[in-house]
């Protein structure tokens, strides 16, 4: 036989597109435009059609970057339309480009009465529609003019993510308004090409099945009468069906298919365009839904749902009544899809707390499925609290964009810090956007690894990060392949119907231990260190407004502040969103973020001081004394108690010959020389030097920051052979001396910036104190705070989330060298047996541990804190100006010392007027550490502690109640009685055995 493939190839290609496409509309007909722009920000659509609209033309330009504009479309359906195989739609081009939807402009489309009919997005521009008596068709478009701040996706700076620089001509134009005719049979025979092109260059050129689409497809080309395409179409549809029939192998790979919309609650736009694009979103999901009832939809994020309750009410009854039939299904049971690296342990805890008590609330559902497709990378302390949270499924796509090492599983057991262990599947197809293109459904069947002992994957399909979700097209690519020879079968479902049949299917999966590093993104720790320092601070006065509400609460009666604490939680939440906190978005979210910090920490310090207020009764003219929120004693201040320090000692600072200073408190002695380097830190206790030889500690480094792509995001190994040290000072000189407290200042200036440093001592604490103040004017440079430490440590053990993960200093592996940056919460420690040290932080989480070995035999321990970066993109501004950072080093530090100054240095002591407060909570083991203490969510009063074993070992102790119990029961994280309960012992206290790293929420009834 003679072989004309590639001419068939070419002839089937150029018939989908100049044939069919423009034969998919019989008619169309233009209709009348009226628009209205917004001045300000968005306004509702009673507001809108109100205002004053002015005629506008199509092909005219509209819309100034984030601006709103409203257009009025009005016009009648011509005579003679209604025939059979046809259906009358509206087409509306905002003048869409081809990037992707989600990345520039969006409408959102309301009937007369106000109703959200669908939305208009790129590759998705039709509306149905109600036509009226006599043909009229009326609706109002809210255009969104949102700039496509990502362009070509070449990172460059750019001034659209902001809206003081993004400028205010019009960025769009208006392409195409019109009422037209969609001929039904020639779309359906275009699906059938789609579909069955697609598979087709899948396939070997061995295969019969390959040749045989091929030959078909050429001879529905050739059934199909150019002159005629919609009296032909039919024709080519015979042609292809028996091809379509033909059933999937025995052994095709099974993909379940989950309708999703991956919406970045902020990302490239703001948090109100968010709110506005699940709107969209969602209305494009419910019209589906009016069309195909197979269709399902899942759907994360407590928050998106709670804007659409509280912006969209309507929309949201829809929502609800589809959520009822179990057709638009939640997921993952999280406020948002958060961030797992930098959330503190409590926050964690509450992403979920949060998040499924809305989804019990609202809809009564309890899920059990967590879903982080796109999060940097996941903590090892997830497992548990997944598992405490009462879910059992976890879902995670993003480990597929590893730079180094390919992720060895699919489908596994993820086993967390403590041991516990969760279902994790990891959708081997590599997207969370597919659009059921052949090319994604062969890809999930090519690399997954688990074939051959399961052969299930979940493919989450529908336009995402900007938001759009699936379109009728995908729904017709997945009946197509729902079973059909050469592909893996496709069927759609819901995220719980997958992880039954994956767990079905694969009874022992494989176990993967330890955290699921992203071998990518790693600059997500440092960028926007005002947002970071924001969410650090949030945490912290949360946690002290909880304890003293909750203290006065038990002591005073005062009114516990039960609203005013969930609105801060859910803003500190949201911006724990996976492009907030990790720093990865515009300039305008980062600015609403620190605005939104600022109004937390004010409103949370008054409810911290009221507290205090009802609990020390100042007017009584009690003693002078200090709160300590930390569960560790603080300079003789009990543990979650307020009472006078007890502080003994001294600290003593001497000049030196060469201009430097010498500090000392009998504990260490400190000395910096004339340049300002800290050139020792004598452990006194122990006799031991601690700086490396001929190093400086506390060392300021300045390295070249270039990422290859992606600035906020990564910082590139590349980079760590780039740098200066900042080892000469412009000033050294004594900051402060009393008895208490000695400190040298240090000033120093580089390229366009300045850094003054303060090395304090303070008496009775073996912790050298370090303030780095920062006037920040580089590009793209990343400041490394270095403490060069002479010890052997074969990990870094470094603070997560109820604990910490220990990382290998040794770099042996792809994987050991592919971690070059990680993140720790307060603080890192390191050590050799019988010794260790720890440096703590306040409000940073970058980090890089390395190991050395000297020409002396000893061995360096490199501890580099990452202080402060300066990408260019997506914020061209970032990190600009001002930030003051602390640092401590402690020496002869174990981990729960190193605990212990993470939590002081978060939560400094509280100056207070009036009486002492014992604290109504005690443990009498420092391994068990009280991690948040507050009043039960369901606002019965009773008294919720969250406690975590904290040296990785085990830990026995007592808890007691500085108030008459009645009850105590141990509880999950929705303070739902769970597991084996305490018992009671008559004082009023319960025994605990915990092992390594366990969470445990008790539950403390008060008595009447
Ligand atoms: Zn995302």
């Amino acid at each position: 036989m003679h072989h004309d493939d590639a001419l068939t190839e070419a002839r089937i290609v150029r018939f989908m597109r100049e044939r069919l496409t423009p034969a998919l509309l019989r008619r169309s007909a233009p209709l009348d435009v009226t628009a209205w722009e917004v001045p300000g920000e968005p306004v509702p659509f009673e507001t809108a059609v109100a205002a004053e609209h002015r005629p506008f033309a199509v092909g005219d330009a509209w819309g100034r970057p984030w601006g709103t504009t409203w257009f009025h479309v009005t016009g009648t359906v011509p005579t003679g339309w209604d025939e059979p195989g046809t259906r009358i739609e509206l087409l509306i081009d905002l003048g869409f480009s081809i990037a992707q939807p989600g990345f520039q402009a969006e409408g959102l489309v309301y009937d007369p009465s106000g109703r959200i009919v669908k939305a208009l997005e790129p590759l998705n521009m039709h509306v149905p529609v109600q036509v009226g008596a006599g043909g009229v068709v009326d609706v109002w478009v809210e255009a969104a003019s949102n700039p496509d701040v990502a362009g070509v996706w070449d990172f460059a700076p750019t001034p659209l993510g902001d809206p003081a620089t993004a400028g205010t001509d019009p960025i769009y134009r208006l392409n195409r308004v019109d009422v037209v005719q969609l001929d039904v049979t020639v779309w359906e025979l275009l699906q059938d090409c789609w579909t069955l092109d697609g598979l087709r260059r899948e396939l070997g050129p061995e295969l019969p099945r390959r040749a045989e689409l091929l030959r078909g497809l050429g001879r529905a080309v050739q059934e199909v009468d150019p002159d005629d395409v919609a009296g032909t179409a039919q024709l080519g549809r015979d042609v292809l069906a028996p091809l379509l029939a033909a059933p999937a192998s025995a052994s095709a790979h099974r993909i379940v298919a989950v309708g999703h919309a991956h919406i970045d609650s902020a990302w490239l736009w703001p948090v109100r365009e968010t709110i506005r694009k699940c709107a969209r979103t969602f209305s494009n999901v419910l019209d589906l839904m009016d069309h195909d009832p197979d269709f399902v939809f899942a759907c994360s994020s407590a928050q998106q749902f709670a804007w659409m309750r509280d912006h969209y009410p309507e929309l949201f009854e829809r929502i609800r009544s589809r959520v009822a039939e179990g057709r638009f299904v939640p997921v993952g049971g999280m406020w948002v899809e958060s961030d797992t690296n930098l959330p503190g342990g409590e926050a964690m805890a509450r992403q979920f707390v949060a998040g499924k008590r809305f989804f019990l609330e609202e809809f009564g559902l309890d899920l059990t499925e967590v879903w982080l497709p796109d999060s940097f990378g996941y903590s090892a302390a997830m497992p548990q609290i997944v598992a405490a949270a009462g879910a059992t499924d976890f879902l995670t796509q993003k480990v597929s964009w590893n730079e180094t090492n390919r992720f060895p599983h699919h489908t596994f057991l993820w086993e967390g810090i403590d041991g516990t262990r969760v279902f994790t599947h990891f959708p081997p197809a590599d997207t969370y956007n597919s659009a059921l293109a052949a090319t994604d459904l062969h890809r999930a069947q090519r690399q997954f690894q688990e074939k051959g002992e399961s052969n299930v994957s979940l493919l989450p399909f529908g336009h995402g990060d900007g938001g759009g979700g699936p379109t009728r097209e995908m729904l017709a690519a997945a009946v197509r392949t729902r079973s059909l020879e050469g592909s893996p079968t496709v069927e759609i479902g819901t995220p719980s119907a997958f992880f039954a049949a994956a767990r079905a299917d694969y009874p022992s999966p494989p176990v993967w231990s330890g955290e699921l590093y992203l071998e990518f993104h790693r600059g997500t720790y440092t960028s926007q260190a005002r947002t970071k320092r924001g969410n650090r601070r949030s945490e912290h006065l949360l946690r002290e407004a909880e304890l003293w509400a909750a203290t006065a609460a038990i002591r005073t009666g005062a009114e516990y502040p039960y609203d005013a604490l969930d609105e801060a939680w859910h803003t500190v939440l949201l911006q724990q969103f996976h492009d907030i906190l990790p720093g990865s978005s515009i300039a305008w979210v980062h600015q609403v973020a620190e605005a939104n910090y600022q109004a937390v920490a004010e409103r949370l310090t008054a409810l911290v001081d009221e507290s205090l207020r009802a609990l020390t009764a100042p007017g009584d003219g009690g003693p002078a004394g200090f709160a300590n929120a930390s569960p560790f004693v603080v300079d003789g201040v009990p543990a979650l108690g307020v009472a006078a320090t007890t502080t003994a000692g001294r600290a003593v600072l001497s000049g030196r010959a060469d201009g430097g200073f010498v500090l000392d408190n009998d504990l260490v002695r400190v000395t910096v020389d004339a340049d300002g380097r800290v050139t020792s830190v004598l452990d006194l206790a122990a006799d031991r030097e601690v700086v490396a030889p001929g190093a400086a500690t506390a060392e300021l480094q300045l390295f070249r920051d270039t990422p290859n792509q992606w600035d906020a995001w990564d910082v590139d190994l590349a980079d760590r052979t780039h740098w200066t040290v900042l080892d000469r000072a412009d000033v050294v000189e004594v900051a402060l001396e009393t008895p208490g407290r000695v400190a040298v200042l240090v000033r120093r200036s580089f390229g366009s910036s300045s850094v003054t440093q303060t090395i304090a001592l303070d008496a009775g604490r073996p912790t050298v104190d370090i303030l780095t103040a920062v006037d920040w004017h580089e590009r793209q440079k990343l400041l490394k705070l270095a403490f060069p430490l002479d010890v052997r440590a074969d990990v870094a053990s470094s603070e997560i989330q109820f604990g910490h993960v220990d990382r290998p200093t040794a770099v042996n592996t792809s994987w050991d060298a592919a971690r070059f940056e990680t993140a720790a919460h307060r603080w890192v420690h390191v050590g050799e047996p019988g010794y260790g040290l720890a440096v703590a932080n306040d409000s940073t989480y970058g980090h890089d541990v390395t190991r050395t070995t000297r020409e002396d035999g000893g061995t360096t321990t490199l501890v580099r804190k990452s202080l402060l970066r300066a990408p260019r993109f997506p914020d061209p501004t970032a990190d600009q100006g001002e930030h003051v950072l602390r640092s401590t080093l402690t020496v002869g530090a174990g981990i729960l010392d190193a605990a212990a100054e993470g939590y002081r240095i978060n939560l400094p002591l509280r100056p207070v007027q009036g009486a002492a407060v014992d604290p109504i909570v005690v443990v009498d083991r420092p391994g068990i550490v009280v991690e948040a203490v507050k009043l039960a969510e369901d606002r019965s009063g009773d008294l919720v502690v969250r406690l975590y074993e904290a040296t990785g070992g085990r830990s026995a102790g007592r808890v007691s109640f500085g108030f008459p119990v009645r009850s105590v029961r141990r509880t999950d994280l929705l303070e739902r009685e769970h597991g084996e309960q305490p018992r009671l012992a008559p004082d009023g206290s319960v025994e605990l055995r915990l092992r390594p790293f366990e969470i445990l929420t008790l539950r403390a009834a008060r008595m009447q």
